[in-house]
């Protein structure tokens, strides 16, 4: 099921979970969220970039393995990645 992203119109009269916005598990099916499940705030479904998240972690781990000796050497022929 994919995952949605809900924030609060307006986050001061939200609860502390839609203030910040909040992940939310739904069908395809589902109808889309309008209110906060928990305190009835109008919220709107943010629009996510598909891979966003995923290039930027990559992104990050090519950093850190650039500027970071990360890899262990820790048996013969075997190496552990510490990031
Ligand atoms: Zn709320």
């Amino acid at each position: 099921m994919p995952m949605y992203v809900y924030e609060a119109k307006e986050p001061k009269k939200g609860c502390a979970k839609c203030a910040k916005g909040f992940e939310i598990m739904q069908s395809i099916n589902d109808p889309k969220l309008t209110v906060c499940p928990d305190c009835g705030t109008e919220i709107f479904r943010v629009i996510q970039a598909p891979g966003l998240g995923h290039s930027e972690t990559d992104l990050h781990y090519r950093a850190k393995r650039a500027g970071f000796k990360c890899m262990k050497k820790v048996t013969k022929g075997e190496y552990e990645t510490m990031y």
